[in-house]
């Protein structure tokens, strides 16, 4: 018999050759390989369907079923046609799209595309050793089964969903707005998050409160009494007498077990806090991945399968680790809460974890983050702490103190974490009815905390758990999400690039070691507009993330699927349409002499203030002959200059800096070329 490859990527596809190669007896059937270039296949575009001007919202919903069904177009035509003809000779295909729900559509939406009626076997692999190649290989699984029919359907209504809010939203938004606004179902959730975080902060009123401690020889005891300046709390101080009375006193012991492995997003949170952003690790992530050190990077899963090798992790993990480590896998029996078959089963993936290929010659970030992986998979066979707690009350002139003490009898895990042990408090032996002195009485001030700016780290943990930010108190019970571990990363590093017209949602700047990230003005301006819409709340992405799981579990079908995103999106056009049409897009940008709006004029561009306050800031639309943009015009009053392409009298081009000249309110030429 023989069959045809199809990876995902070239890069794939060598590496399965190169073990196929070396283990050609071992492997029965003849293999031939192929691969794709990501999607080879796109779907058709609105513009290629109907002639109907979609940026005129009652045109929309656009949805392609009507105009004739879902349909791709081959953007690889080389690439499709060297496949299809390779099919030809072939008894079944290997299916060798990456383990995830992308992957399972990559390839097959190609295979449907050329009508195939070859049997399909599924290469489904999350790591990539030798060894674990070679047996991928030996027990191909059947592409018929219902996890990768289902997966296949998730990813299908996955890609016609945001297909139908993204194009359907941006153009209801568009029309509305008067400029462009690109939205995005993750997007434009994420955006809100942003806007709605700084507005908070805007809007912070400071408070301050106070509880009162009492100090006693060798611990501190507090009361949960609140008052509101530092005079009422030392009146109340005052009022007590010095001798306090134990009324309770409990001593238990309390363990702490070693965190939960890393998943995608647990480990960009744990990397950002040391500078190292989302995208970044996730790109580190996938060269180990590719050279065999670490499993599939992608996974939303913290747990191992039961067939996991437990052994082989040790070895690799306690590889060159000082510290007293196990040496034998089944020492603490805490091993086993790392193991969770159907979670596994649930997510097609284990959690990220070291393989037994060692890296020789890792260094910067690449180590920081093996390594972090590595400490994590360690200390997994560590002993939990075992801590002992203590909790005192106390009683002076009918009032309550507490206390609460804790002391470590033994550091488990903590040996090898030691930047998170928690502060041990000791309170010694006390019985009931014993009298203490107190030494003083000590109004504690209490400020309300600033909200802050989200971090690539809390950013992350936010989308992955974003039952804070939901609106419907009824969704919190359940598990949402937005985006998915693959996809974040990449929808935050475009929501702080431009689009055509100059316009960025967020920015993303160093304050200290972390990244954080601000909304643009444009950003706030669509969020005052418009936040109040479905679109920019995370309750329909999170609802629509969990119909998808749904679809993956078996629980839901597709097609009704399907049906809720349609009419959700058609209920959020309805809701777009009754908000009037608004002038943003005039606006060009602000006017840095008075905060004013700058606006497009018949010869010239002008500050909305002209009239009023005199505010001139002498751009005309033209300079040498060549017309000045308005992206331009941005740029000369923020960035105060642009370079722009001229031609001599002889019709020979040469570039010049124009530069605005803020004393004078001009535009002027630069000395010399560029
Ligand atoms: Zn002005």
């Amino acid at each position: 018999m023989k069959s045809l490859l199809i990876a995902e990527k070239p890069s794939l596809m060598r590496q399965i050759k190169e073990v196929y190669t070396k283990h050609r007896n071992e492997i029965k059937d003849e293999i031939i390989f192929s691969a794709l270039h990501g999607h080879i296949l796109r779907l058709v575009e609105p513009r290629e369907m109907t002639e109907d001007n979609l940026w005129d919202i009652h045109n929309l919903p656009f949805n392609p079923k009507d105009y004739g069904g879902w349909n791709y177009r081959v953007e690889d035509v080389k690439t499709y046609r060297n496949i299809k003809e390779l099919m030809s000779g072939v008894d079944y295909i290997i299916h060798a799209g990456d383990a995830d729900r992308e992957g399972e559509l990559l390839v097959r939406e190609v295979l449907v595309y050329a009508k195939n009626k070859l049997p399909v076997k599924r290469y489904w692999l999350n790591s990539t050793t030798d060894k674990d190649i070679l047996n991928a290989l030996l027990n191909l699984r059947d592409d018929s089964e219902d996890f990768f029919e289902n997966l296949y359907h998730e990813a299908l209504i996955r890609q016609r969903l945001d297909y139908l809010f993204g194009m359907n939203a941006t153009n209801a938004i568009t029309n509305r707005a008067g400029m462009l606004v690109k939205s995005g179902r993750v997007k434009s959730a994420i955006v809100a998050m942003v806007v709605n975080r700084e507005n908070e902060i805007n809007n912070f009123v400071p408070s301050k409160h106070y509880t009162v401690n009492a100090l006693l020889d060798d611990f501190d005891a507090s009361n949960l009494a609140e008052f509101q300046t530092k005079e009422k709390a030392e009146d109340f101080a005052k009022s007590l007498d010095k001798v306090m009375v134990v009324t309770d006193f409990e001593k238990k012991e309390k363990k702490v077990y070693p965190p939960k492995l890393f998943k995608l997003s647990t480990l960009q949170a744990f990397m950002a806090k040391d500078g190292i952003e989302a995208s970044m690790t996730l790109a580190i992530l996938q060269e180990l991945y590719e050279k065999g050190y670490v499993t599939y990077p992608r996974t939303g899963c913290e747990y191992l399968s039961e067939s996991e090798d437990l052994s082989v992790i040790l070895k690799t993990a306690k590889e060159g680790v000082m510290t007293d480590v196990p040496t034998q896998v089944d020492m603490p029996k805490g091993v086993k809460k790392f193991i969770n078959q159907k979670e596994v089963d649930k997510e097609g993936h284990t959690a990220l974890i070291v393989t037994s290929k060692r890296p020789t010659s890792l260094s910067g970030n690449h180590l920081k983050v093996y390594e972090t992986i590595k400490r994590r998979c360690l200390m997994m066979f560590m002993p939990p702490a075992i801590f002992e707690e203590t909790i005192v009350t106390l009683e002076v002139n009918d009032e309550e103190f507490t206390a609460k003490g804790l002391t470590a009898k033994d550091k488990g895990y903590f040996n090898f974490d030691i930047m998170n042990f928690p502060k041990e408090v000791h309170i010694p032996s006390l019985i009931i009815g014993q009298e203490l002195n107190v030494m003083e009485y000590k109004p504690i001030p209490h400020e309300a905390k600033k909200p802050t700016r989200f971090t690539d780290a809390t950013m992350i943990m936010a989308l992955e758990n974003p039952s804070k930010y939901l609106n419907d108190i009824s969704l919190k019970s359940k598990e949402l999400s937005v985006g998915t571990p693959a996809t974040r990363a990449g929808i935050l590093s475009q929501l702080t690039k431009k689009d055509k017209n100059g316009n960025v949602f967020l920015t993303r700047e160093k304050n200290r070691k972390v990244y954080q990230f601000a909304p643009t003005k444009y950003a706030m301006d669509i969020v005052a507009k418009f936040g109040h819409l479905g679109l920019f709340k995370v309750d329909m992405t999170g609802e629509w993330e969990n119909m998808l799981g749904d679809i993956r579990s078996g629980k839901l079908d597709a097609n009704e699927a399907l049906l809720k995103g349609e009419k959700d999106v058609q209920e959020m056009i309805e809701e777009i349409k009754k908000i009037p049409k608004s002038g943003m897009g005039k606006v060009i940008c602000e006017c840095p002499f008075c905060g004013g709006d700058i606006l497009e004029g018949k010869k010239a561009y002008f500050c909305s203030n002209w009239k009023e306050k005199g505010c001139s800031i002498g751009i005309f639309k033209e300079f040498w002959g060549k017309p000045i943009t308005k992206a331009e015009v941005k740029d000369l009053l923020t960035k105060g200059f642009i370079v722009k392409s001229f031609e001599s009298k002889k019709g020979n081009p040469y570039k010049k800096a124009l530069d605005y000249n803020k004393n004078e309110r001009k535009v002027t030429a630069r000395d010399g070329f560029i």
